[in-house]
Protein backbone atom coordinates (compact mmCIF):
# COMPACT_ATOMS: atom_id res chain seq x y z
CA UNK A 1 0.00 0.00 0.00
CA UNK A 2 2.67 2.30 1.07
CA UNK A 3 5.00 1.25 -1.93
CA UNK A 4 2.00 1.67 -4.15
CA UNK A 5 1.21 5.35 -3.24
CA UNK A 6 4.89 6.14 -3.38
CA UNK A 7 5.03 4.64 -6.92
CA UNK A 8 1.83 6.49 -7.92
CA UNK A 9 3.30 9.55 -6.36
CA UNK A 10 5.97 9.53 -7.70
CA UNK A 11 4.01 9.35 -11.53
CA UNK A 12 1.96 11.92 -11.01
CA UNK A 13 5.05 14.04 -10.35
CA UNK A 14 6.74 12.74 -13.20
CA UNK A 15 3.86 13.72 -15.04
CA UNK A 16 3.98 16.89 -13.59
CA UNK A 17 7.66 17.19 -14.75
CA UNK A 18 6.94 16.54 -18.25
CA UNK A 19 4.03 19.09 -18.47
CA UNK A 20 6.29 21.53 -16.75
CA UNK A 21 8.65 20.88 -19.15
CA UNK A 22 6.35 21.40 -22.25
CA UNK A 23 5.18 24.58 -20.85
CA UNK A 24 8.56 26.31 -20.21
CA UNK A 25 9.48 25.05 -23.98
CA UNK A 26 6.11 26.38 -25.18
CA UNK A 27 6.80 29.14 -23.68
CA UNK A 28 10.34 29.90 -25.04
CA UNK A 29 9.13 29.22 -28.93
CA UNK A 30 6.37 31.42 -28.65
CA UNK A 31 8.91 34.23 -26.84
CA UNK A 32 11.13 33.93 -29.40
CA UNK A 33 9.24 34.41 -32.40
CA UNK A 34 7.94 37.42 -30.35
CA UNK A 35 10.84 40.22 -31.21
CA UNK A 36 9.01 43.60 -30.64
CA UNK A 37 9.30 46.92 -31.47
CA UNK A 38 6.63 48.14 -29.35
CA UNK A 39 7.08 51.07 -27.19
CA UNK A 40 5.68 52.74 -24.01
CA UNK A 41 4.77 55.88 -23.02
CA UNK A 42 3.92 56.86 -19.95
CA UNK A 43 2.66 60.39 -19.15
CA UNK A 44 4.70 61.85 -22.09
CA UNK A 45 7.50 60.02 -21.28
CA UNK A 46 9.35 57.13 -23.36
CA UNK A 47 9.89 54.79 -20.79
CA UNK A 48 11.53 51.70 -22.63
CA UNK A 49 13.41 50.52 -25.21
CA UNK A 50 12.16 47.54 -27.60
CA UNK A 51 13.74 45.13 -25.51
CA UNK A 52 12.13 45.41 -22.58
CA UNK A 53 8.83 44.59 -24.16
CA UNK A 54 8.00 41.32 -25.47
CA UNK A 55 4.47 40.84 -27.54
CA UNK A 56 2.80 37.80 -27.29
CA UNK A 57 0.05 36.74 -29.42
CA UNK A 58 -1.12 40.27 -29.86
CA UNK A 59 -0.79 41.00 -26.26
CA UNK A 60 2.17 43.34 -24.71
CA UNK A 61 4.04 41.69 -21.89
CA UNK A 62 6.91 43.81 -19.71
CA UNK A 63 8.94 42.86 -16.75
CA UNK A 64 7.39 43.61 -13.66
CA UNK A 65 10.65 46.09 -12.56
CA UNK A 66 9.06 48.56 -15.46
CA UNK A 67 5.45 48.36 -13.36
CA UNK A 68 7.15 49.19 -10.42
CA UNK A 69 9.90 51.55 -11.56
CA UNK A 70 8.08 53.38 -14.22
CA UNK A 71 4.35 53.27 -12.62
CA UNK A 72 5.52 53.56 -9.35
CA UNK A 73 3.12 51.05 -7.75
CA UNK A 74 4.45 48.44 -4.86
CA UNK A 75 5.36 45.04 -6.61
CA UNK A 76 5.83 41.33 -4.60
CA UNK A 77 6.92 38.16 -5.35
CA UNK A 78 5.66 34.85 -3.77
CA UNK A 79 7.91 32.16 -4.67
CA UNK A 80 5.85 29.57 -2.62
CA UNK A 81 2.95 30.56 -5.15
CA UNK A 82 4.46 31.66 -7.54
CA UNK A 83 2.72 34.48 -7.41
CA UNK A 84 3.41 38.32 -8.44
CA UNK A 85 1.20 41.01 -6.64
CA UNK A 86 1.31 44.58 -7.66
CA UNK A 87 -0.62 47.72 -5.97
CA UNK A 88 -1.25 48.56 -2.11
CA UNK A 89 -2.47 45.87 0.18
CA UNK A 90 -5.78 47.33 -0.05
CA UNK A 91 -5.94 47.83 -4.16
CA UNK A 92 -3.75 44.66 -5.46
CA UNK A 93 -3.77 42.45 -8.42
CA UNK A 94 -2.55 38.95 -8.13
CA UNK A 95 -1.54 37.13 -10.86
CA UNK A 96 0.49 33.94 -10.82
CA UNK A 97 3.04 32.39 -13.29
CA UNK A 98 2.30 30.08 -15.99
CA UNK A 99 -1.65 30.70 -15.03
CA UNK A 100 -4.26 33.01 -17.18
CA UNK A 101 -6.19 33.62 -14.20
CA UNK A 102 -5.91 36.63 -12.49
CA UNK A 103 -7.20 38.19 -9.15
CA UNK A 104 -8.10 41.76 -9.08
CA UNK A 105 -10.75 44.05 -7.21
CA UNK A 106 -13.35 43.02 -9.13
CA UNK A 107 -12.98 38.95 -8.42
CA UNK A 108 -10.96 36.51 -10.68
CA UNK A 109 -10.64 37.75 -14.07
CA UNK A 110 -8.74 35.85 -17.14
CA UNK A 111 -5.73 37.17 -18.66
CA UNK A 112 -5.32 36.84 -22.28
CA UNK A 113 -1.58 35.53 -21.63
CA UNK A 114 -0.05 33.76 -18.32
CA UNK A 115 2.70 35.98 -16.90
CA UNK A 116 5.68 34.17 -17.66
CA UNK A 117 9.46 34.12 -16.49
CA UNK A 118 12.19 34.33 -19.16
CA UNK A 119 16.00 34.96 -18.31
CA UNK A 120 15.01 35.46 -14.50
CA UNK A 121 12.44 38.05 -15.49
CA UNK A 122 9.07 37.88 -15.30
CA UNK A 123 7.17 39.34 -17.42
CA UNK A 124 3.03 40.41 -16.83
CA UNK A 125 0.55 41.98 -19.60
CA UNK A 126 1.27 45.67 -19.82
CA UNK A 127 -2.72 46.34 -20.56
CA UNK A 128 -4.32 44.62 -17.53
CA UNK A 129 -2.11 45.50 -15.20
CA UNK A 130 -2.27 49.32 -16.01
CA UNK A 131 -6.07 49.33 -16.56
CA UNK A 132 -6.14 47.66 -13.25
CA UNK A 133 -4.04 50.49 -11.67
CA UNK A 134 -6.18 53.24 -12.76
CA UNK A 135 -4.21 54.25 -15.64
CA UNK A 136 -5.57 54.80 -19.34
CA UNK A 137 -4.45 53.20 -22.07
CA UNK A 138 -4.19 53.50 -25.73
CA UNK A 139 -2.45 51.64 -28.45
CA UNK A 140 -1.56 52.88 -31.67
CA UNK A 141 -1.11 50.35 -34.12
CA UNK A 142 0.68 53.02 -36.44
CA UNK A 143 3.65 53.90 -34.21
CA UNK A 144 3.87 50.49 -32.08
CA UNK A 145 2.97 52.41 -29.00
CA UNK A 146 1.80 52.52 -25.86
CA UNK A 147 0.55 55.23 -24.17
CA UNK A 148 -0.45 55.10 -20.75
CA UNK A 149 -1.88 58.43 -18.91
CA UNK A 150 -1.95 58.08 -14.89
CA UNK A 151 -4.51 59.42 -13.05
CA UNK A 152 -4.02 63.08 -11.59
CA UNK A 153 -4.59 63.01 -8.09
CA UNK A 154 -6.03 66.21 -6.86
CA UNK A 155 -4.69 67.17 -3.39
CA UNK A 156 -1.60 65.29 -2.04
CA UNK A 157 0.78 63.28 -3.64
CA UNK A 158 0.64 59.40 -3.28
CA UNK A 159 3.03 57.65 -2.13
CA UNK A 160 4.60 56.40 -5.49
CA UNK A 161 7.61 54.37 -4.40
CA UNK A 162 7.01 51.04 -2.65
CA UNK A 163 7.75 50.80 0.69
CA UNK A 164 9.30 54.14 0.78
CA UNK A 165 8.38 53.65 4.38
CA UNK A 166 9.03 51.05 6.19
CA UNK A 167 5.90 50.65 8.62
CA UNK A 168 4.30 49.24 5.13
CA UNK A 169 3.87 46.01 4.95
CA UNK A 170 5.79 44.37 2.20
CA UNK A 171 2.93 42.52 -0.27
CA UNK A 172 3.66 39.47 -1.52
CA UNK A 173 5.39 37.43 1.35
CA UNK A 174 8.29 39.33 1.18
CA UNK A 175 10.26 40.04 4.75
CA UNK A 176 8.58 43.11 6.35
CA UNK A 177 11.62 44.96 7.85
CA UNK A 178 12.35 48.73 9.27
CA UNK A 179 14.40 49.28 6.04
CA UNK A 180 14.86 47.97 2.19
CA UNK A 181 18.50 48.36 -0.48
CA UNK A 182 16.68 49.73 -3.06
CA UNK A 183 19.84 49.79 -5.24
CA UNK A 184 24.06 49.10 -4.71
CA UNK A 185 26.28 50.78 -7.27
CA UNK A 186 29.41 51.49 -7.19
CA UNK A 187 31.67 53.79 -9.29
CA UNK A 188 34.00 56.26 -9.12
CA UNK A 189 35.44 54.15 -6.32
CA UNK A 190 32.65 54.59 -4.14
CA UNK A 191 29.70 52.73 -3.18
CA UNK A 192 26.14 53.49 -2.69
CA UNK A 193 23.57 52.11 -1.39
CA UNK A 194 20.41 53.01 -2.25
CA UNK A 195 17.43 52.97 1.24
CA UNK A 196 14.30 53.34 2.12
CA UNK A 197 12.86 53.28 5.93
CA UNK A 198 15.06 53.89 8.49
CA UNK A 199 18.67 51.95 8.98
CA UNK A 200 21.52 53.35 10.92
CA UNK A 201 24.62 50.78 8.78
CA UNK A 202 27.48 49.63 11.06
CA UNK A 203 30.65 49.66 8.78
CA UNK A 204 33.46 47.64 10.15
CA UNK A 205 37.27 47.26 8.50
CA UNK A 206 38.43 43.81 8.29
CA UNK A 207 41.86 42.22 7.57
CA UNK A 208 43.31 39.20 5.74
CA UNK A 209 41.82 39.85 3.65
CA UNK A 210 41.04 43.16 3.35
CA UNK A 211 37.30 43.80 3.02
CA UNK A 212 34.63 46.80 4.25
CA UNK A 213 31.83 45.02 6.27
CA UNK A 214 28.65 47.22 6.23
CA UNK A 215 25.23 45.38 7.86
CA UNK A 216 22.08 46.18 8.17
CA UNK A 217 19.90 45.41 10.88
CA UNK A 218 16.00 44.81 10.19
CA UNK A 219 16.86 45.15 6.33
CA UNK A 220 15.99 43.52 3.40
CA UNK A 221 15.90 44.14 -0.39
CA UNK A 222 13.20 45.80 -1.86
CA UNK A 223 11.39 43.47 -4.46
CA UNK A 224 12.73 45.10 -7.47
CA UNK A 225 16.19 44.77 -6.63
CA UNK A 226 15.93 41.29 -5.39
CA UNK A 227 14.07 40.50 -8.82
CA UNK A 228 16.58 42.32 -10.50
CA UNK A 229 19.60 40.40 -8.69
CA UNK A 230 17.89 36.89 -9.10
CA UNK A 231 18.59 36.71 -4.95
CA UNK A 232 16.07 34.97 -2.56
CA UNK A 233 16.92 34.46 1.23
CA UNK A 234 20.64 32.80 1.87
CA UNK A 235 21.52 33.75 -1.24
CA UNK A 236 24.52 36.07 -2.25
CA UNK A 237 24.49 38.18 -5.26
CA UNK A 238 27.14 40.57 -6.56
CA UNK A 239 28.59 43.73 -8.74
CA UNK A 240 31.77 44.31 -10.74
CA UNK A 241 33.79 47.12 -9.50
CA UNK A 242 34.89 48.38 -12.82
CA UNK A 243 37.66 50.79 -13.40
CA UNK A 244 38.77 50.32 -8.84
CA UNK A 245 42.45 49.30 -8.68
CA UNK A 246 41.14 49.03 -4.76
CA UNK A 247 38.51 46.70 -4.83
CA UNK A 248 38.03 43.28 -6.49
CA UNK A 249 34.32 42.72 -5.82
CA UNK A 250 31.16 43.91 -4.08
CA UNK A 251 29.40 40.75 -2.59
CA UNK A 252 25.73 41.28 -0.52
CA UNK A 253 23.45 38.67 0.91
CA UNK A 254 20.24 38.92 3.10
CA UNK A 255 20.97 36.71 6.42
CA UNK A 256 17.80 35.01 7.88
CA UNK A 257 18.73 36.54 11.30
CA UNK A 258 15.41 37.58 13.10
CA UNK A 259 14.93 40.42 12.31
CA UNK A 260 16.30 40.06 8.66
CA UNK A 261 19.90 41.58 8.14
CA UNK A 262 21.54 42.74 4.99
CA UNK A 263 25.46 42.87 4.84
CA UNK A 264 27.57 43.99 2.01
CA UNK A 265 30.98 42.96 1.78
CA UNK A 266 33.52 45.53 -0.18
CA UNK A 267 36.33 42.75 -1.30
CA UNK A 268 39.64 44.98 -1.51
CA UNK A 269 42.88 44.41 -3.03
CA UNK A 270 44.77 45.86 -0.41
CA UNK A 271 44.18 47.81 2.77
CA UNK A 272 42.37 51.07 2.28
CA UNK A 273 41.10 53.90 4.19
CA UNK A 274 37.37 54.95 3.51
CA UNK A 275 34.93 57.80 4.71
CA UNK A 276 31.49 56.95 4.84
CA UNK A 277 28.23 59.48 4.47
CA UNK A 278 25.20 59.56 4.19
CA UNK A 279 22.81 61.74 1.58
CA UNK A 280 19.26 61.44 1.62
CA UNK A 281 18.71 58.10 1.14
CA UNK A 282 21.54 57.05 0.02
CA UNK A 283 24.62 55.72 2.29
CA UNK A 284 28.32 55.95 1.06
CA UNK A 285 31.30 54.45 1.04
CA UNK A 286 34.22 56.35 -0.19
CA UNK A 287 37.64 55.24 -0.52
CA UNK A 288 38.59 58.16 -2.61
CA UNK A 289 37.77 60.35 0.61
CA UNK A 290 40.52 59.80 2.51
CA UNK A 291 43.31 59.00 -0.44
CA UNK A 292 43.00 62.63 -1.19
CA UNK A 293 41.83 62.01 -4.64
CA UNK A 294 41.50 66.00 -6.32
CA UNK A 295 37.24 66.96 -6.08
CA UNK A 296 35.93 67.96 -9.29
CA UNK A 297 35.76 71.83 -10.29
CA UNK A 298 32.18 71.63 -10.21
CA UNK A 299 30.54 73.67 -7.27
CA UNK A 300 33.71 74.38 -5.44
CA UNK A 301 34.06 77.42 -3.13
CA UNK A 302 30.74 77.09 -2.20
CA UNK A 303 28.99 77.80 -5.58
CA UNK A 304 25.34 76.01 -6.12
CA UNK A 305 25.26 73.57 -8.90
CA UNK A 306 21.58 73.44 -10.69
CA UNK A 307 21.07 70.44 -13.63
CA UNK A 308 19.57 71.66 -16.59
CA UNK A 309 17.86 68.89 -18.19
CA UNK A 310 16.26 68.69 -21.38
CA UNK A 311 13.59 65.87 -22.45
CA UNK A 312 14.33 63.21 -24.35
CA UNK A 313 17.26 63.42 -27.04
CA UNK A 314 18.87 61.22 -29.77
CA UNK A 315 16.64 57.89 -30.72
CA UNK A 316 13.88 58.91 -28.35
CA UNK A 317 12.13 62.41 -30.10
CA UNK A 318 8.83 63.11 -27.27
CA UNK A 319 6.15 64.53 -28.70
CA UNK A 320 6.14 65.31 -32.43
CA UNK A 321 4.39 67.85 -34.24
CA UNK A 322 3.55 67.35 -37.99
CA UNK A 323 0.74 69.98 -38.32
CA UNK A 324 3.59 72.10 -40.17
CA UNK A 325 7.90 71.82 -40.40
CA UNK A 326 8.38 68.79 -38.13
CA UNK A 327 8.95 70.01 -35.22
CA UNK A 328 10.52 67.56 -32.22
CA UNK A 329 10.18 67.75 -29.00
CA UNK A 330 14.22 67.10 -28.21
CA UNK A 331 15.02 69.70 -30.63
CA UNK A 332 12.46 72.19 -28.76
CA UNK A 333 13.74 71.25 -25.26
CA UNK A 334 17.23 71.21 -26.42
CA UNK A 335 16.88 75.17 -27.61
CA UNK A 336 15.16 76.45 -24.68
CA UNK A 337 17.65 74.36 -22.01
CA UNK A 338 20.58 76.32 -23.68
CA UNK A 339 19.22 79.34 -23.13
CA UNK A 340 18.40 78.69 -19.68
CA UNK A 341 21.75 77.78 -19.13
CA UNK A 342 23.29 80.59 -21.15
CA UNK A 343 21.48 83.20 -18.65
CA UNK A 344 22.75 80.89 -15.66
CA UNK A 345 26.09 80.93 -16.63
CA UNK A 346 25.99 84.57 -16.18
CA UNK A 347 24.53 84.42 -12.47
CA UNK A 348 27.39 84.41 -9.53
CA UNK A 349 27.57 81.90 -6.91
CA UNK A 350 26.41 78.80 -9.46
CA UNK A 351 27.37 75.96 -11.56
CA UNK A 352 25.37 74.82 -14.32
CA UNK A 353 25.80 71.63 -15.75
CA UNK A 354 23.38 69.72 -18.64
CA UNK A 355 22.26 66.45 -18.60
CA UNK A 356 23.01 66.66 -22.06
CA UNK A 357 24.03 69.48 -24.49
CA UNK A 358 23.41 68.10 -27.77
CA UNK A 359 21.07 65.48 -29.60
CA UNK A 360 22.36 62.46 -27.90
CA UNK A 361 19.65 60.39 -25.10
CA UNK A 362 20.47 59.99 -21.31
CA UNK A 363 18.80 57.59 -19.80
CA UNK A 364 16.27 58.80 -17.08
CA UNK A 365 18.75 56.85 -14.40
CA UNK A 366 21.36 58.65 -16.20
CA UNK A 367 20.08 61.56 -15.59
CA UNK A 368 19.19 61.28 -11.57
CA UNK A 369 23.04 59.89 -11.46
CA UNK A 370 24.73 63.01 -13.18
CA UNK A 371 22.54 65.45 -10.46
CA UNK A 372 23.67 63.31 -7.69
CA UNK A 373 27.25 62.61 -8.43
CA UNK A 374 27.90 66.35 -8.72
CA UNK A 375 25.64 66.47 -5.29
CA UNK A 376 23.78 69.13 -7.11
CA UNK A 377 21.19 71.70 -5.33
CA UNK A 378 18.31 71.10 -7.94
CA UNK A 379 17.48 69.72 -11.37
CA UNK A 380 15.01 71.01 -13.52
CA UNK A 381 14.09 69.05 -16.35
CA UNK A 382 12.37 70.90 -20.18
CA UNK A 383 9.70 69.27 -21.98
CA UNK A 384 6.90 70.51 -23.98
CA UNK A 385 3.76 68.62 -23.27
CA UNK A 386 1.62 66.16 -25.67
CA UNK A 387 -1.65 64.28 -24.74
CA UNK A 388 -2.23 60.63 -25.86
CA UNK A 389 -3.57 60.15 -29.47
CA UNK A 390 -7.25 60.83 -30.30
CA UNK A 391 -7.27 63.12 -26.97
CA UNK A 392 -9.08 66.81 -27.63
CA UNK A 393 -5.86 69.22 -28.24
CA UNK A 394 -5.28 71.02 -25.06
CA UNK A 395 -3.36 74.45 -24.19
CA UNK A 396 -1.52 74.86 -21.38
CA UNK A 397 1.79 75.37 -18.97
CA UNK A 398 2.45 73.26 -16.06
CA UNK A 399 5.24 72.19 -13.82
CA UNK A 400 5.55 68.69 -12.26
CA UNK A 401 7.18 67.29 -9.48
CA UNK A 402 6.39 63.97 -7.26
CA UNK A 403 8.14 64.18 -4.24
CA UNK A 404 7.24 66.16 -1.61
CA UNK A 405 10.36 67.85 -1.29
CA UNK A 406 10.32 69.20 -4.73
CA UNK A 407 6.76 70.89 -4.20
CA UNK A 408 8.56 74.56 -3.47
CA UNK A 409 10.78 74.68 -6.44
CA UNK A 410 8.16 73.63 -8.87
CA UNK A 411 5.78 75.97 -7.68
CA UNK A 412 8.48 78.89 -7.47
CA UNK A 413 9.94 77.97 -10.71
CA UNK A 414 5.65 78.45 -12.51
CA UNK A 415 4.96 81.33 -10.56
CA UNK A 416 7.36 82.79 -13.02
CA UNK A 417 7.08 80.77 -16.13
CA UNK A 418 3.09 80.83 -16.27
CA UNK A 419 3.52 84.74 -16.01
CA UNK A 420 6.36 84.18 -19.04
CA UNK A 421 4.02 81.77 -21.45
CA UNK A 422 1.32 83.48 -21.20
CA UNK A 423 -0.78 80.58 -21.57
CA UNK A 424 -3.54 78.74 -19.67
CA UNK A 425 -2.62 77.92 -16.04
CA UNK A 426 -2.19 73.86 -15.39
CA UNK A 427 -0.70 75.08 -12.07
CA UNK A 428 2.31 73.03 -10.59
CA UNK A 429 0.98 69.93 -9.55
CA UNK A 430 1.97 66.32 -8.76
CA UNK A 431 3.05 63.74 -11.40
CA UNK A 432 4.60 60.32 -10.86
CA UNK A 433 8.00 61.33 -12.65
CA UNK A 434 10.89 59.16 -12.84
CA UNK A 435 13.30 61.51 -12.30
CA UNK A 436 11.85 62.91 -9.64
CA UNK A 437 10.79 60.05 -7.12
CA UNK A 438 14.19 58.37 -8.04
CA UNK A 439 16.81 61.15 -6.91
CA UNK A 440 17.11 62.43 -3.86
CA UNK A 441 17.63 66.02 -4.78
CA UNK A 442 14.91 68.61 -5.23
CA UNK A 443 13.41 68.83 -8.75
CA UNK A 444 10.96 70.18 -10.88
CA UNK A 445 10.15 69.32 -14.43
CA UNK A 446 8.70 72.46 -16.84
CA UNK A 447 5.93 71.88 -19.86
CA UNK A 448 6.37 74.91 -21.36
CA UNK A 449 3.35 74.53 -24.01
CA UNK A 450 1.97 71.70 -25.54
CA UNK A 451 3.50 71.16 -28.97
CA UNK A 452 0.18 70.08 -30.53
CA UNK A 453 -1.80 71.30 -33.68
CA UNK A 454 -4.44 73.67 -31.98
CA UNK A 455 -1.65 73.53 -29.24
CA UNK A 456 1.28 76.10 -28.53
CA UNK A 457 3.12 75.76 -31.15
CA UNK A 458 2.83 79.27 -32.49
CA UNK A 459 4.45 80.15 -29.10
CA UNK A 460 6.88 77.87 -28.94
CA UNK A 461 8.67 78.51 -31.84
CA UNK A 462 8.93 82.33 -31.25
CA UNK A 463 12.03 82.99 -30.12
CA UNK A 464 10.63 86.29 -27.98
CA UNK A 465 8.77 83.91 -26.64
CA UNK A 466 11.11 81.55 -25.78
CA UNK A 467 13.79 83.72 -24.42
CA UNK A 468 11.30 85.39 -22.35
CA UNK A 469 10.04 81.86 -20.83
CA UNK A 470 14.20 80.57 -20.16
CA UNK A 471 14.65 84.16 -18.14
CA UNK A 472 11.62 83.17 -16.10
CA UNK A 473 12.94 79.55 -15.24
CA UNK A 474 16.18 81.44 -14.62
CA UNK A 475 14.17 83.53 -12.14
CA UNK A 476 12.29 80.86 -10.75
CA UNK A 477 15.59 78.93 -9.78
CA UNK A 478 17.51 82.20 -8.48
CA UNK A 479 14.23 82.90 -6.09
CA UNK A 480 14.56 79.10 -5.03
CA UNK A 481 17.91 79.39 -4.62
CA UNK A 482 17.94 83.02 -3.03
CA UNK A 483 20.67 83.69 -5.45
ZN1 LIG B 1 8.66 65.28 -22.96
Amino acid sequence: MMAKGREMAFGRLLVAAVLALAAVFFLSVQVSQAASTTKIVIDDREVTDARDVLTVKGTTMVPIRVISEELGYPVGWNSGSRQVTVGASSDQVTLTLGSRSAISGAGTVTLEQAPFLQANTTYVPLRFVSTEMGLKVKWDNKVKTVYLQSPLPLEAPRPSVPNDNGSQPAPGGMPNTAALVEQVSFSENRLMIGLSGSVTPKVSAIGSPNRIVIDLPDTSFSPVFAEGQGLLIGQQGSIAAQGSADVSGIRFALNNDSPMRVRIVIDLNKAKNYETYREGNLFFIDLNKAGGTSTPGVGDNGKRIVVIDPGHGGEKPGAIYTGGPTLKEKDVNLDMALKVEALLKQVEGLDVVMTRSDDTDVSLQGRVDIAESLDADIMVSIHANSMPRGTKPTSGTETLYTKPESKTLAETIHKHVIQATGLPDRRAKYQNLYIDRRSNLPTALVETGFLYAGGDVEKITDPAWQNRVAAAIVAGIREYLDL
